[in-house]
């Protein structure tokens, strides 16, 4: 339990940096019209390595033999207005964020235009080419978990129709197949061709790798919080109902493999009602609060402690006989009484608890040993209270 406190505090570094980008919180949890303006500047970088790799071979006449290069010069100055385009469409997106028009159709507009521009360049470069595929595969999937399904699916179902009618018409020998390149022979020995792959590929799957890490990192961060809080009292920060009749329930199986040692202690505050009626609600949790610490201070590592309702705690005490658990309920009820605990008029709240306790015995499953403990308590209860009563069942045999 404690690994998973500290665990569900840890959040992922490379979330915390996709955070400070411009939204507080996870990138998932950014509204659209934000993960829009994300998308605009990775729109923008695929621009700019186009204009990078197509200034490089218009600068170095030895790499022309390879390109188409009247198409190159006239594709930069596309590539340069797209850039241009959706830097500006970020302004939009900013100035105009609180519109319904623009959180309704902005996001259309963005994914629509990039998606465009996207499968432009892959006919370029060939339509089955590593970088076109490898682009395709990761935007489709880190906008699916992304962007609203609608909204990828409204501009990857015309992209892929798109791709493949290019690859379709190619084949026909109707289009030029990548006619950005002037290869003769198989790509895939060529250096130029091979370089440019990867020059497209690795920007794209970079930064689709770190967002998609960064949203597994927060899903698996949700995942242990989601754990935690069902397995977690609120207020006392002990284990809660459920995950106590977890613990017993693998108690169970594990008695009927091997038949384990093990004591279950109920613990009822006494007269709580009263405490909360004179001082306050707000000091009964607080009273809460504090024994629960107590009883956590007071048994071992391994033991479970829990509230198993209002104002009642369990103990189970792995590997303890019935003397044992009495020495630990006798400390715990000790430690009980004397902390120190003040109303809001400086009046001193007395804090006692009764604890009844049933011990394993072969052949008594746990949900039965917490109805013997629960009679031991009753039986602390009658006898005055703030004491500890154990459960003998070579006594009590007959009215199980
Ligand atoms: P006994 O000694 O017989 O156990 O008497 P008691 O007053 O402790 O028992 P009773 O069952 O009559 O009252 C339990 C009280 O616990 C009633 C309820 O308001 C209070 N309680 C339950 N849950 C909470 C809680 O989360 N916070 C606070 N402050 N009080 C709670
Ligand atoms: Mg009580
Ligand atoms: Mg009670």
């Amino acid at each position: 339990m404690k690994a998973l406190f500290s665990s569900v505090k840890s959040s992922s570094l490379k979330t915390k940096m996709v955070e400070s980008l411009f939204e507080s919180g996870p990138v998932m949890n950014w509204g659209t019209l934000n993960k829009c303006i994300l998308m605009l500047i990775l729109a923008a970088g695929v621009h700019l390595t186009w204009v990078i790799w197509k200034g490089t071979i218009i600068l170095n006449p030895e790499l022309w033999q390879w390109v188409d290069l009247a198409l190159i010069k006239k594709q930069i100055q596309l590539n340069i207005v797209f850039l241009i385009l959706f830097t500006l469409m970020i302004i939009p997106c900013r100035l105009w964020a609180e519109k319904k028009w623009v959180q309704q159709w902005f996001p259309y507009i963005s994914v629509g235009i990039f998606v465009a521009s996207i499968c432009r360049d892959g006919y370029l470069i060939g339509v089955l080419s590593p970088a076109t595929m490898i682009s395709y595969v990761s935007l489709v999937t880190v906008g699916l978990v992304l962007l609203p399904r609608v909204l990828v699916y409204c501009a990857f179902i015309p992209a892929t129709i798109f791709l493949a009618g290019c690859g379709y018409l190619s084949y026909m020998g109707v289009m030029t197949y990548a006619p950005i390149f002037h290869l003769s022979g198989y790509s895939y020995t060529n250096g130029f061709w091979i370089l440019s792959m990867l020059f497209f590929i690795i920007p794209i799957l970079c930064t689709c790798l770190f967002l998609f890490e960064s949203l597994l990192s927060q899903w698996r961060h949700r995942e242990q919080l989601i754990q935690h809080l069902s397995q977690v009292d609120p207020l006392t920060n002990t284990r809660n109902r459920r995950s106590i009749n977890e613990c017993l329930e693998q108690l169970d199986v594990l008695n009927e493999k091997e038949s384990a040692v093990y004591a279950v202690v109920l613990v009822d505050l006494d007269h709580f009602k009263l405490i909360n009626d004179r001082f306050g609600h707000h000091k009964g949790d607080e009273a809460l609060i504090l024994v629960s610490d107590e009883l956590s201070k007071h048994v071992r590592e391994s033991d479970v402690v829990g509230r198993f309702g209002g104002e009642e705690f369990i103990l189970i005490l792995h590997h303890s006989s019935e003397q044992q658990a009495q020495r630990v309920a006798e400390r715990c009820r000790q430690a009980i009484e004397q902390i120190v605990l003040f109303s809001d008029e400086e009046e001193t709240i007395h804090i006692t608890a009764s604890f009844g306790i049933a011990a394993s015995a072969p052949g008594i499953k746990p949900m039965k040993l917490l109805n013997l403990a629960d009679k031991a308590l009753y039986e602390a209860k009658a006898q005055g209270r703030n004491q500890v009563c154990s459960y003998f069942h070579s006594a009590f045999l007959d009215t199980v």
